[in-house]
């Protein structure tokens, strides 16, 4: 049990990855604060970790929202006494859309909630972490914050922005103890990914062709890595953007040029 009596946040853990990640904590022995907008499903959830004999808390704050912020941070360490340990999963999908043609309502929401959420909620729990001297922050970003993917404008720009926020925030935190990292999942089996392939706008075929490993990846892949950067096992490494993509940004092909062989084909 590598997180026994921690105190761990986790946003956007209604569904997904972010529910993943709250459950294994919990299974390892933290107490755990699931927030999500959705605050039926954060309940459901908070009820799954007691079920598992930890304590837990629901909360429903926007994470876009800064007096929300607060207020979910303050009541979670005045029922907890601290937090050890903070997940920035919470997300939305942006209206796919070529920048020149982009809502700007639409693009300022993707960045508010990915990367003003991600900023509001490391700087009011870091506050706590630089009291106590110690704690563990992993941002989940995305393969989108890494390459530039067209009609994907605002969900990049902000991905990039919670990359470049962690290594600024990793630097200035490292003398206090407290680790910061960033997780860039690849396309990953959730309740958002479903959404894009049943609505159309994705063929899994297409996923898997362009995925080194050749499948969709799935949330307790991303769990494992970010349970990995929040354990001590990880406590020299701060400001690093780990891929979690099945060779998806390693991978330099284009069209049929250099197709992978099928297995057993070779
Ligand atoms: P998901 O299943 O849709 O979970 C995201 C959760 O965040 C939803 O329950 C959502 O609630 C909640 N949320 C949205 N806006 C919020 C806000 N302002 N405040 C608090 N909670 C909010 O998505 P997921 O696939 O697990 O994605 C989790 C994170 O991984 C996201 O940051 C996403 O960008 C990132 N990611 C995912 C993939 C992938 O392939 N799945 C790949 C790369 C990166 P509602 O349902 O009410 O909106």
């Amino acid at each position: 049990m590598r997180f026994t009596d921690k105190i761990a946040l986790v946003t956007g853990a209604g569904s997904g990855i972010g529910k993943c990640i709250a459950l294994s904590l919990a299974r390892e022995g933290a107490d755990v604060v699931v927030n999500d907008l959705n605050v039926e499903l954060a309940e459901g959830v908070a009820e799954e970790i007691v079920s598992l004999g930890r304590r837990s808390m629901a909360r429903g704050a926007d994470v876009s929202v800064e007096k929300e912020v607060i207020s979910m941070v303050d009541r979670a360490v005045e029922e907890f006494g601290r937090i050890d340990l903070l997940v920035n999963s919470a997300g939305i999908l942006d209206q796919a859309a070529p920048a020149m043609k982009q809502r700007t309502d639409d693009w300022q929401r993707v960045i508010d909630v990915h990367l003003r959420g991600c900023y509001l909620c490391c700087q009011n729990v870091a506050k706590y972490m630089v009291k106590q001297k110690s704690g563990k922050i992993v941002n989940i970003s995305s393969i989108a914050g890494v390459v530039g993917l067209p009609m994907r404008n605002a969900y990049s720009t902000a991905k990039a922005g919670v990359i470049m926020f962690t290594r600024v925030l990793a630097v200035e935190c490292a003398h206090y103890n407290i680790n910061v990292n960033a997780v860039s999942p690849g396309y990953i089996r959730t309740p958002m990914v479903e959404r894009l392939i049943l609505g159309g706008k994705f063929d899994e075929s297409d996923i898997i062709r362009r995925t080194p490993v050749g499948r969709v990846g799935l949330p307790e892949e991303v769990a494992g890595a970010v349970l990995f950067l929040l354990s001590d096992t990880a406590s020299y490494i701060t400001g690093i953007n780990l891929p979690v993509d099945g060779g998806w940004t390693a991978f330099g092909s284009y069209g049929d040029a250099y197709r992978l062989p099928s297995p057993g084909k070779e």
